[in-house]
């Protein structure tokens, strides 16, 4: 149980007492009636000189003070105030809470106005009054980096870093690097400043190059990577403080040519041929003057339809070649395809949207495209004297061996990044390692450049020069209570924990998401600010006045925003008993939260996380609906309307999805109090 420390309420008010509803000098005698606390009612507008001798007055100076600032609009009305008390003052900035009090004043009467009033200023009290401060910390680190590819953007990555002081080990699977420019031909060479990539990274000693090397394994944590790497054969340790990924894509023709026939190109090998010889109908002796070319394909990425194209304007430079072009959805998206489309389709080329993929067979040794023409509503067959294949740009297939190893979530493609926006554009789920480029997705080398730059930035600002900032005791095990059972370990999406003979959290790679908390068996770990002594002590805040009650436990990344838009801007006006709950993450969610609040005599719950695949966490969103499932079970067994549990997706910027669960849950409880 946490020592309760005393409290400092400040009422900022206008310049009268009262507003609204709202009687400032009633509340201020409430709120003084609590436990271990003192009030200061002030009006923020006074002359800064002025607010500042009344703080000092109020607040003496060396004794550390938890502050609850509740006023209308605290970030905007009391900005000054706020601002004095962290600078002035110097209040640490975990003990100084502001409370909107906007939320009370939106209800019609005087009476359920001030009940609001006293119940949010209460619930804060109770979660201020716990409040351990989470500190900072300087870790030593390594500011070695291992940059994995060959790409482009791994090229940039490992200059850039060196060119910021940070010795790089820059390693790739092949002999010498063989960078790609997406969307170019394979034979066009890099533009000035990105060829000079190659020379700064030969000529910079900070960087150490590594061919042929192969991942084998990954130690350690964040500022202390042990990586283990084949390298021709032998095994080399390395430590490094952190890692970018960019592994080069890598080309496949689609659909796979029949077998080494020689008039069945596939893309990379026409674009060779057109770069070795001017012309190449010599090739294949025509046909009554003409050769007929078909290009299959070029729809899987604009990127490729880029590189079909320019290949279709070479050859169509070349007389006596006529060409067609097989598409299923022509992805014109990249900037000048849908003109180079145009000016190929103003050449004569013949372009056929099918539905299906043509079929290609041989007959007398010519290859026959045979399609199913929408035009024409018939099957056609196309005599050709060459057929090209597109090729798809595909990850390194060693990506998913990689993620493994990694102990990242790797993407649906096999990209080394998951579908997730909030990992948006580098940030993959464990601290200290991104992924640029290539890495996470098909990218025109602009982008995949300022990934890198991204990745860059973050990793310099991560291990400085050798030192990183981390959080000091955000989640902290109890030796004592830990079994070393490892569930927390198994579960932690960040992969923050390891153990010696109990479990250890890293706390530069913790995230602070409570998931582990909330799965360990043993109640051995505890989320600083979050802990279950201060949600148990907010929850037994609610008063008996205030109806229907209502728990809602809300997710600050996602409904908890929700939640103030709501109020904000649409004005919503919650039942009075809707006591909101933050958590850091909806896996932070115990089913004993649920079950404690129907024991405290809640009519309803309600359970809002991020949608599905947008969990900063990865899963937390799931934890909490699977919680939620197994606590509707329980309450079914014991003749609990299990409906009165409701969880609910949300999107930070959705407050009408919000107003929505509320009347959802709203809507069940009435149903429920009819019958
Ligand atoms: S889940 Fe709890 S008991 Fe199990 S290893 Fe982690 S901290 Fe220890
Ligand atoms: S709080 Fe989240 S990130 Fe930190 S150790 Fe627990 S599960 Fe991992």
């Amino acid at each position: 149980m946490t020592k309760l420390k005393n409290l400092d309420i400040i009422l900022a008010h206008g310049p009268e007492l009262s507003a609204g509803g709202l009687d400032y000098y009633q509340l201020g005698l409430w709120a003084a009636s609590l436990p271990r606390t003192r009030v200061l009612a002030v009006n923020p507008g006074l002359p800064r000189e002025e607010l500042l001798r009344r703080l000092k007055a109020f607040l003496y100076l060396g004794e550390e003070h938890r502050v609850l600032l509740a006023a209308l609009d605290p970030l905007r009305r009391a900005r000054l105030l706020i601002q004095l008390l962290l600078q002035e003052i110097g209040i640490h900035p975990e003990f100084l809470l502001t409370l909107d009090l906007q939320e009370a004043l939106s209800y019609p009467d005087a009476k359920a106005c001030s009940l609001k009033a006293h119940h949010l200023i209460g619930v804060a009290a109770s979660m201020l009054t716990r409040a351990e401060p989470v500190g900072v910390q300087e870790l030593p680190v390594s500011p070695r980096v291992l940059v994995w590819g060959d790409s482009y953007a791994a090229l940039k990555a490992a200059v850039s870093l060196a060119h910021l002081g940070h010795p790089v080990l820059w390693a790739y699977p092949g002999p010498t690097p063989a960078p790609l420019l997406p969307g170019a031909p394979v034979t066009e060479p890099p533009e000035p400043p990105v060829a000079s990539l190659l020379t700064a990274a030969d000529a910079s000693p900070l960087i150490s190059k590594v061919p042929k090397a192969r991942f084998l394994e990954l130690e350690g944590q964040v500022g202390h990577f042990l990586v283990k790497l084949e390298i021709s054969g032998e095994i080399r340790q390395e430590l490094v403080g952190g890692m970018i990924l960019a592994p080069e894509l890598h080309l496949t023709p689609n659909p796979k040519p029949l077998a080494d026939h020689f008039r069945i190109f596939s893309l990379s090998e026409l674009e060779r041929r057109l770069k070795e010889q001017e012309k190449i109908e010599g090739l294949f002796p025509p046909r009554d003057g003409l050769l007929q070319a078909a290009f299959i394909g070029g729809d899987s990425h604009p990127l490729s339809l880029k590189r079909t194209l320019k290949a279709i304007s070479r050859l169509q430079t070349q007389d006596p070649w006529q060409v067609a072009l097989f598409l299923r959805d022509a992805k014109v998206g990249a900037p000048g395809l849908e003109a180079a489309l145009e000016a190929a389709l103003a050449q004569g080329l013949i372009l056929f949207k099918v539905s299906e993929p043509p079929k290609i067979s041989l007959t007398d040794d010519l290859p026959q495209v045979s399609f199913f023409d929408p035009v024409m509503l018939s099957r056609e067959v196309l005599a050709c004297d060459l057929v090209v294949l597109d090729e798809v740009y595909r990850p390194d297939p060693d990506n998913h061996r990689l993620a493994h190893l990694l102990g990242l979530f790797s993407g649906p493609a096999g990209f080394l990044q998951k579908d997730n926006v909030r990992l948006l554009p580098v940030v993959t789920n464990r601290q200290g390692i991104y992924v640029a480029g290539p890495g996470r997705a098909v990218m025109d080398l602009d982008q995949a450049l300022a990934e890198a730059d991204t990745a860059v930035s973050m990793c310099h600002e991560l291990l400085g020069q050798g030192l990183a900032f981390a959080p000091k005791g955000r989640a902290v095990v109890d030796r004592g209570r830990c079994t070393l059972c490892l569930t927390c370990y198994r579960l932690c999406p960040h992969r923050a924990i390891s153990w010696d003979n109990r479990a250890v959290i890293h706390e530069l790679a913790c995230q602070g998401c409570g998931t582990c908390a909330a799965h360990c068996p043993n109640e051995a770990i505890q989320i600083r600010n979050f802990t279950d002594d201060q949600v148990v002590a907010a929850m037994a805040t609610l008063d008996p006045r205030l109806t229907p009650k209502i728990f809602a436990f809300l997710c600050q990344n996602s409904a908890w925003e929700a939640y103030q838009a709501a109020i904000k801007e649409e004005g919503l006006i919650l039942p009075l008993g809707f006591i909101p709950l933050r958590l850091p993450c909806a896996g932070k969610l115990d089913i004993d939260y649920l079950l404690r609040g129907f024991t405290y005599g809640a009519q309803g719950i309600l359970v809002m996380g991020c949608p599905l695949d947008n969990c900063r966490s990865d899963q937390g969103n799931c934890h909490a609906l699977w919680r939620v499932e197994r606590a509707q079970g329980l309450l079914a067994e014991v003749g609990i309307d299990p409906r009165r549990l409701l969880y609910r997706p949300v999107a930070a910027n959705a407050p009408r999805d919000f107003q929505d669960a509320v009347m959802s849950l709203l809507e069940i409880l009435s149903q429920g109090q009819a019958a």
